[in-house]
């Protein structure tokens, strides 16, 4: 099941040209469960044997998210993510490993229903939100990896 369509309804009600490669970068987003970088899409994009610049590939991406398709995410790592909202709820987890870089969506009701009673005692109206927890991922741990701490050793001062 494609979901291209809806990006054609969105473009074409914005007044955007229909354009083959605009098509092909939201297959490639829509079709990835993956929370893609744009190198990422780059590489789909070519093993499908499409060339399609770097520069187009992020103005689509930034009509993509505005259309409320695809949502944007910055995991610290220096670049952008994307990740198509098709049978997702906009409630998001995220779990990154800061050994591989793996970002894996987590759901719990439980921590939205937390957050939600948090924010309206004061007073807030929450509409979205987000949580990033960094870490080890199962294979890092599995592998041996350990937690990095890169700040103080210890945070008194000894002389
Ligand atoms: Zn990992
Ligand atoms: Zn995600």
């Amino acid at each position: 099941m494609s979901f291209v369509h809806l990006f054609r309804r969105y473009l074409r009600e914005q007044g955007l040209p229909v354009t083959q490669q605009r098509e092909a970068i939201a297959e490639v987003v829509f079709n990835s469960p993956e929370h893609l970088s744009v190198e990422d899409i780059e590489k789909k994009l070519r093993e499908r044997g499409e060339r399609i610049g770097k520069a187009t590939i992020y103005r689509t991406l930034e009509t993509l998210v505005r259309s409320g398709l695809v949502e944007e995410h910055d995991f610290g790592e220096g670049f952008k993510r994307y990740e198509h909202l098709f049978g997702q709820k906009p409630v998001r987890e995220h779990l990154i490993c800061t050994e591989c870089g793996k970002v894996v969506d987590m759901h719990s009701t439980e921590l939205h229903r937390v957050q939600d009673e948090a924010a309206r005692q004061q007073g807030f109206l929450p509409a979205r939100y987000r949580l990033q927890i960094y870490g080890l991922c199962a294979d890092c741990r599995a592998a041996g990896a350990e937690l990095r701490w890169e700040g103080l050793s210890c945070p008194i001062e000894t002389v």
